[in-house]
């Protein structure tokens, strides 16, 4: 058991530094963005009214909904405090602040924030029509999650606008879990579940560290001593011991909000036991189970197969996000940011319907697209038909981008997002600094990059290389830079002032994946960032016959903006047709099977064959 008086508050710089305020996307990226935030997510609440009402009549008028229901209003709350980073919207800040009232005005007077009636409450049974209608059995209300979605959206929502209503519900909140379970005597474990239930400690660090409120640390603290129970999921020793992920007790998605409470834990002890297990969870998940579109998951968990199909459901790739964009400030690794861009440029972007309003529950590598208003129609309500698990998380898998963008530490500037963009951050000093980046990218890979400081100011700029650019350039204010190494940062210390100009030039040739297992015979194929797709319903050809030549994939010519796709590639099959390849992201927008994984004669090897990703 770790003992409380070992703990202070702030040992380890907790964020890696100062955070974006501010990041206006343009172009593709930044219109469908800017269309799901207007469409969806502002309006998400008013489109789905039994949410609230099922929270305000639990006790009056219970109702059968599924055991993760509770979950919704946190899941949303995070996206908007997320997209309220970036874009500063008034009607995004109206929408949040509006949900929050909403949360208030259902409290408990105990503080319990959930939907069930008071006799299931936390770790009570599920609805019995649940048996009749899908077979479940036992105790599986996740309400202890829901709590943790809503404590964790309400703590984002306060710390990005400052709204100390949003704190005050989150702390009651945490008081009812604390109250239910340490105060009398009940085990976490009783709530069943445990993958989902037993991941509070997270949320409820964040909360420690933001009050200093002991009860919310001898909860969490509790909370990962039960891991250890049988049947618990046991993250920490399985990890220290050298497991992986797919290997452990309960490798289910849900899990990884669990092993982010391993990361506060290091924040908060600076004991480099934790550091080393959420590490190695990391690095596991990446070796075996994010797929080639930077999609974690099959079947909504871990297989260890990354060729394996099966569902990549959204929500477990959102959740490899933001265990991804915690690691990144930890380790500072610059790989880990080429991850972040993977799954953002692909998976989460390709959750997202081409009506920019509704997510997808799977995202596979070679499949279709369908929403989740007819994919996930069976856990909706009527009142209520964007209230599924994906379509609540959706907009979170985009938005996180503005963790991870760029971040400062005491020494320099991150800068990891490459797109047409202009990001207000912090330099190391605290003072403003707009870093504006004109380009096309990733249609091309040539962006301009100018920085306007505050006033001028000595510090590092770090700029991230990507482990596929095999030959960069960079110049600084017109002077060429030497030794600029892919999968690294470039470093560059100097005083910075305003209307300096960096000029990088990433390698955008393509690079390849070669298949095993399922897709053996099969290779993935890469322009940057995006992985590239055969669209049935816009290649033009006849896809059981299309074989693609190396030499000739070279010689592909890819533009952006044409018939409405983020880009194109022309590329010459071996039977001398010439095939659309698109980006995945909208790889069968028109309802068409698309595949990623395809037949390329002689192409070599570059991600699973690549010196720095090797080591455990
Ligand atoms: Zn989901």
């Amino acid at each position: 058991m770790i003992k409380q008086s070992s703990i202070t508050q702030q040992n380890v710089n907790p964020d890696g530094g100062a955070q974006i305020m501010g990041m206006q996307i343009e172009g593709y990226l930044g219109k469908r963005l800017n269309n799901n935030e207007c469409r969806w997510l502002q309006k998400a609440v008013e489109h789905n009214p039994a949410m609230m009402e099922r929270f305000r009549q639990r006790d009056s008028h219970p109702r059968c909904i599924v055991p993760w229901f509770g979950e919704y209003p946190g899941k949303l709350l995070t996206g908007m405090a997320l997209t309220y980073r970036m874009s500063m919207d008034a009607d995004t800040l109206a929408a949040g602040n509006a949900l929050v009232e909403e949360l208030a005005s259902v409290q408990g007077e105990d503080g319990y924030l959930g939907p069930h009636p008071k006799d299931r409450r936390f770790n009570g049974p599920m609805h019995e029509d649940l048996t009749k209608v899908f077979g479940w059995h036992g105790n599986v209300l996740w309400d202890v999650w829901g709590h943790y979605h809503v404590i964790y959206g309400l703590y984002q929502w306060y710390k990005v606008t400052g709204n100390r209503q949003a704190l005050t519900i989150a702390c009651h909140a945490a008081d009812s879990v604390y109250t239910y379970f340490i105060k009398e005597g009940r085990p976490f474990a009783s709530a069943g579940e445990p993958d989902k239930n037993l991941t509070i400690g997270h949320a409820l660090l964040l909360l420690y560290r933001e009050t200093g409120e002991k009860t919310y640390l001898e909860t969490a603290l509790a909370v990962v001593e039960e891991w250890k129970t049988a049947g618990c999921g046991n993250w920490l020793e399985a990890a220290l011991a050298g497991l992986d992920f797919y290997q452990m007790e309960l490798p289910r998605w849900e899990a990884l909000h669990a092993v982010m409470t391993l990361s506060e834990l290091y924040r908060l002890t600076g004991d480099i036991t934790y550091y080393r297990a959420f590490e190695a969870i990391w690095k596991s998940i990446r070796r075996t189970d994010r797929h080639n579109d930077g999609g974690f998951s099959t079947g909504e968990g871990a297989a260890g197969d990354p060729y394996q199909f099966g569902a990549i459901e959204n929500c477990c790739t959102v959740a490899w996000m933001a265990m991804s964009s915690d690691y990144l400030k930890l380790s500072h690794d610059s790989k880990v940011a080429d991850e972040l861009e993977l799954s953002f440029f692909n998976a989460a972007l390709g959750s997202l319907m081409q009506d920019d309003y509704w997510f997808t529950y799977d995202v596979p590598m070679n499949g279709i697209r369908e929403g989740s208003n007819t994919y996930l129609a069976w856990q909706t309500v009527e009142g209520g038909q964007g209230l599924s698990c994906c379509q609540a998380n959706g907009n979170r898998g985009l938005s996180q981008v503005v963790e991870w963008a760029a971040f400062a530490d005491a020494t320099g500037l991150y800068l990891n997002f490459y797109g047409p963009c202009r990001l207000d951050a912090q330099t190391p000093s605290g003072a403003g600094i707009t870093v504006q980046e004109t380009t096309d990218y990733p249609v091309t890979g040539r962006i301009t990059i100018t920085l306007e400081p505050e006033k001028p100011e000595y510090f590092s700029l770090r700029l991230r290389i990507p482990f596929w650019s095999k030959n960069t350039q960079l110049s600084v204010n017109g002077e060429l830079q030497n030794g600029v190494q892919k999968g690294s940062y470039y470093t560059i210390s100097r005083e910075w002032r305003s209307g300096d100009t960096l000029t990088l030039e990433l390698d955008m040739t393509a690079h390849y994946w070669i298949g095993d297992g399922e897709v053996k015979g099969c290779t993935s194929l890469y322009h940057g960032p995006i992985l590239l797709v055969l669209d049935t319903g816009a290649s033009g050809t006849d896809v059981n016959n299309c074989v693609f030549e190396r030499a000739a994939l070279e010689q592909m010519t890819v533009t952006g903006g044409e018939d409405g796709y983020w880009l194109t590639a022309q590329a010459t099959n071996l039977a001398g047709e010439i095939v659309r390849l698109v980006d995945f992201a909208d790889g069968g927008r028109n309802g068409a099977w698309y595949i990623s994984w395809l037949n390329i004669q002689n192409a070599p090897a570059l991600w699973d064959n690549d010196e720095i990703w090797n080591a455990r």
